[in-house]
Order: structure tokens, then C-alpha cells, then sequence
């Protein structure tokens, strides 16, 4: 007789962040989203999603930033397990536990990382093999950089940044990310670019041939000099501090820096690992940031780690 394979009790699920290497931001939209054309690229800076059988839908944070993530049905792992709940029509509690590393509200996606490791998490818990297509669209519905981070890589991503198209890229970049602890909404920093672009007549926004030639090539002196974030002047507008910071990592020899999506996290492009480190230890030592580190890209999307099985 053959023994019966258990169901997992859990699942562990690992997700990366981004940085937008171009962030072209159109006209706002009719349904008040603004039309985007932007290149994503996954980093190896990430969370990682425990999702396990309990008695009690629930959800715990751990790490530095526990303090400041919603632990009820408004965090957005919680709303992925529902949606992948109401999918597949099962009726079976879990608890999330966030370990993060990702800055939140840091304009590197955190939120929206943890739920798409969630999604492919209770798919895989609750064996409910729900088709790409369908955890794309729960993706989008969850939010506009969700389904990029169930794809990482590099990707350009159109509509709200929801319609992604992965890009072909060679080699691997090195990254140094300046965190701010104090966080800068979303909303507001769009808010922002629309008061300071209020007299300008904004066009359709397009990826630009620049980028993508150098990322086909693995250029990195190429990708320094095409990186672009149409949000830049709003975060910092909103925060005086971001210019210092720049200053100070292209002082230190960075090739190039821009904000991560609507910031304050400042990403600053070195030319290998060795530049990166000592980018690190300069910048670390000028107190421009809260906390710096060093990540690679293109880094996995949202990918299983493995089951906890044991009952
Ligand atoms: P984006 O780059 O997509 O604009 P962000 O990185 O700036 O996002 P997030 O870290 O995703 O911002 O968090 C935005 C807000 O969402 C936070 O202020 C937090 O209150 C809320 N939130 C809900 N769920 C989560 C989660 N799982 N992790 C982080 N923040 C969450």
C-alpha cells in the first residue's frame, strides 16, 4: 500500500523589489490612474511570504519596517490570499508571515511584492492550480506593479504599469539603494507632479530605443546614461534631503542615480560589485541615508522556496 501524500501545511515564497529604469508618466486617465510607459527590473533585495493553515485568517510582520505595514484585511498579502480564496472557492483560513526586508512605502514595490509571492503561495498551499492567466489578472486587479513582480526580470510595462512585456537583457547590473525610513506616499508625489507639470501639455509617454539598446547589450556605461523617472522632480519636491543624497553617491562614483518609482528610496547604478561596495561604505559614512544597501538585477519574480509539509 502506497502511503497518501499530505497536502503542505505550508509554503514559503520569496519576491524581489524594483526600480524603474525609465518612469514616463502620461496624462491622468479618465479612471484617474495615469497612462505610464516604464522598465522594470526585479532586484535581489526581497521579502520573504509564509503562508500556513490556521485556524484564524491573520497576518505578522517581522523585520525593521513591522511597525509601520497594516496587519489587517487592508494589507496587501491579505487581499491576495482572499482573491485567491474566492478564485478557487476555498474556505480554508491562513496566516501570512511577512519577513521584510523590502522599505516600505519606498517606491520599490514592497506591498505589491508581498502580494504576488502571496498569490503563487496560496495557489501552491491550497493546490488550486489556478491557470497564469488568472493569477495575472488577480495580480492587476490587486494593483498596478503586482503582475510585473510575479514575472521579475526586466520588463517594460504600459496601461498603469499593469500590461507587462518582459525585455531582453545580457549580464547583471550592480545597485546601491539609499533607503529613507520616513517613506513618501504614492498619491502625493503624483499629486505633486501634476501641480508641477500643470501648465505643460504631457504627451502619450513611450519607451525610449536608448534603453533597450542597452540592455540587449549589456551596456551598463549605456544604461547610465538612458536611466529616467518622470516622478524625480515631485519626490523631490517633496523631500529636500533626495538631492543631497544623489550628490553625495555621484561624488562617490556612481555612474548614475535616479529615484526609485515615486521614492524616496535613491537607487545609484555602479559599475561592478567592487565599485559597489565602496559606494556603500562612502555613502554609509556621509549619513545622507537611513540605510544602504547593495543589490543585483535582473533578480527572479515572485517564486516558490518550498513546502512545509510536516504535520
Ligand atoms: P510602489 O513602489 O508600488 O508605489 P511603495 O514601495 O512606495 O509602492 P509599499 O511599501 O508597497 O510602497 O507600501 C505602500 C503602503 O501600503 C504602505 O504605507 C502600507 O501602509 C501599505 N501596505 C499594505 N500592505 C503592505 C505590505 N504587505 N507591505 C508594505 N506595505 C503595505
Amino acid at each position: 500500500m502506497s502511503a497518501a501524500i499530505l497536502p503542505p501545511r505550508g509554503v514559503v515564497a520569496r519576491v524581489p523589489a524594483k526600480v524603474n529604469l525609465e518612469l514616463r508618466v502620461g496624462p491622468r486617465r479618465a479612471d484617474g490612474f495615469h497612462a505610464l510607459s516604464t522598465v522594470y527590473h526585479a532586484v535581489d533585495l526581497t521579502d520573504e511570504i509564509t503562508v500556513e493553515s490556521a485556524e484564524e485568517w491573520g497576518v505578522t510582520v517581522l523585520g525593521p519596517y513591522a511597525g509601520r505595514v497594516p496587519t489587517d484585511e487592508s494589507n496587501l498579502a491579505m487581499r491576495a490570499a482572499r482573491a485567491v480564496a474566492a478564485l478557487a472557492d476555498v474556505d480554508e483560513p491562513v496566516h501570512i508571515t511577512i519577513d521584510k526586508s523590502i522599505p516600505v512605502a519606498g517606491g520599490m514595490a514592497g506591498g505589491s511584492a508581498d502580494a504576488a509571492g502571496t498569490l503563487l503561495a496560496c495557489d501552491s498551499l491550497w493546490q488550486t492550480d489556478l491557470s497564469r492567466s488568472d493569477l495575472e489578472e488577480a495580480a492587476a486587479e490587486l494593483g498596478s506593479d503586482v503582475p510585473f513582480l510575479l514575472t521579475g526580470g526586466t520588463a517594460i510595462g504600459s496601461g498603469r504599469g499593469e500590461q507587462v512585456v518582459p525585455v531582453l537583457t545580457q549580464g547583471t547590473f550592480h545597485w546601491v539603494f539609499a533607503l529613507h525610513h520616513s517613506g513618501l506616499s504614492t498619491a502625493d508625489v503624483y499629486a505633486e507632479c501634476d501641480r508641477l507639470r500643470a501648465d505643460e501639455d504631457v504627451p502619450v509617454p513611450e519607451p525610449s530605443g536608448e534603453l533597450m539598446t542597452a540592455l540587449r547589450a549589456g551596456d551598463v556605461d549605456q544604461l547610465a546614461s538612458a536611466l529616467m523617472n518622470d516622478l524625480e522632480p515631485a519626490a523631490c519636491s517633496l523631500d529636500s534631503t533626495l538631492r543631497k543624497t544623489m550628490a553625495a553617491g555621484l561624488t562617490h562614483g556612481a555612474l548614475a542615480t535616479t529615484v526609485s518609482g515615486s521614492g524616496p528610496t535613491v537607487a545609484f547604478l555602479a559599475r561592478d560589485k567592487a565599485a559597489a561596495l565602496d559606494l556603500m561604505v562612502s555613502l554609509s559614512a556621509d549619513g545622507v541615508a537611513d540605510d544602504v544597501v547593495h543589490a543585483r538585477g535582473p533578480a527572479a519574480g515572485a517564486h516558490i522556496l518550498n513546502d512545509i509539509t510536516v504535520r
